[in-house]
């Protein structure tokens, strides 16, 4: 009897001590983790769901030291599932990598398109910036700024491309400063042959020099073609009717007088005031020597100030200095 409560109790105890090592090495070889899910498939063990936080957080700020406006997102919620899992599979794991390849991110790009020239930026201050500095060297800046928001980033435009392709755009879009050319004086090289001595026969009375300089700007024939006699004076300067007659022309002649005073002085005499910046007389008015018909200028094909004053016989241009060499 004795002797079979000591056989139970020895067996009681030797599988008591056995369940106890097996429980020891269990406890020694497996660990507690989460099984962890995005969106239905499998992403890791995590050894719980705070270390999932931090592993996310460091990848967030990962991506946020490339564009620190980054949106950084998990296409869904993560779950978990308690287990335990083997030391060695723990081990094994990398949990950046496996996290790393399931974050999603989305980049907000500025797209700027100028004179042809397209750039990319990460930061819309960025665009704008560039938009200024152009604006302050050029006039009309043909630019758009257009956001577009992509996974990746790709072809950022950098710093030093971005002020190589200003420069250029600037470059290739200066306005050009006028350049006022001096006339080429020939003297009177033409004036010679072409003048043919006909002088119209002028009624006796006032015949007045058609501005206030006596500056010859340049000559007639001065340069081929040149058939009249320009003079000297800043916009705005009278013009004088050479003589009396009556205005048969007065307004924008397109052939390259701008505007301009045709005065018939009968016998066939008419004399041309041409580049004029203003205009005081009309068609039909009659006018005396001397009136005051408008101000020099430079509308119509001049490169100056001046008055053109041309003189025409029977509807050909002659040389003027014979009429004007008579004034009083
Ligand atoms: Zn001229």
């Amino acid at each position: 009897m004795l002797s079979t409560l000591k056989f139970v109790l020895f067996t009681a105890m030797s599988i008591a001590m056995i369940f106890t090592a097996v429980y020891l090495t269990v406890l020694n070889t497996y660990k507690p983790a989460v099984k962890t899910y995005i969106n239905g498939e499998f992403v890791g063990y995590f050894t719980d769901e705070q270390q999932f936080d931090e592993v996310y957080n460091d990848l967030v700020a990962e991506k946020q030291s490339i564009d620190e406006n980054v949106k950084v997102y998990l296409e869904s919620e993560p779950t978990f599932e308690q287990s335990y899992i083997k030391d060695s599979v723990l081990e094994e794991q990398n949990v950046y990598t496996n996290l790393r390849a399931e974050i999603k991110t989305e980049y907000t790009i500025y797209d700027l398109v100028v004179d042809g020239e397209e750039m990319k930026f990460t930061a819309e201050e960025q665009a704008e910036d560039y938009i200024e500095k152009l604006k302050a060297e050029i006039d009309n800046v043909d630019a758009k700024i257009t956001v577009e928001k992509v996974s990746e980033l790709e072809g950022i435009t950098s710093t030093d491309r971005a002020d190589d392709i200003l420069a250029s755009v600037i470059d290739r879009n200066k306005p050009v400063e006028p350049v006022y050319e001096e006339p080429v004086y020939v003297s009177n090289q033409y004036a010679a042959s072409v003048y043919t001595g006909a002088v119209a026969a002028v009624a006796d009375g006032t015949k007045c020099w058609p501005t206030v300089s006596h500056t010859v700007n340049c000559d007639y024939w001065g340069y081929y073609g040149h058939n009249g006699i320009d003079l000297a004076g800043s916009s705005g300067t009278p013009i004088y009717a050479y003589m009396g007659g009556t205005v048969v022309f007065a307004g924008w002649d397109s052939s390259g007088y701008g505007n301009c005073v045709k005065i018939n002085h009968g016998n066939g005499l008419v004399t041309i005031y041409a580049h004029q910046s203003a205009i005081y007389v009309s068609a039909g008015q009659v006018v005396n020597a001397g009136d005051t018909l408008g101000g020099i200028g430079m509308t119509g094909w001049a490169t100056g100030n001046h008055l053109h004053f041309e003189v025409k016989l029977n509807g050909v241009s002659v040389n003027p200095w014979p009429y004007l060499n008579a004034c009083n």
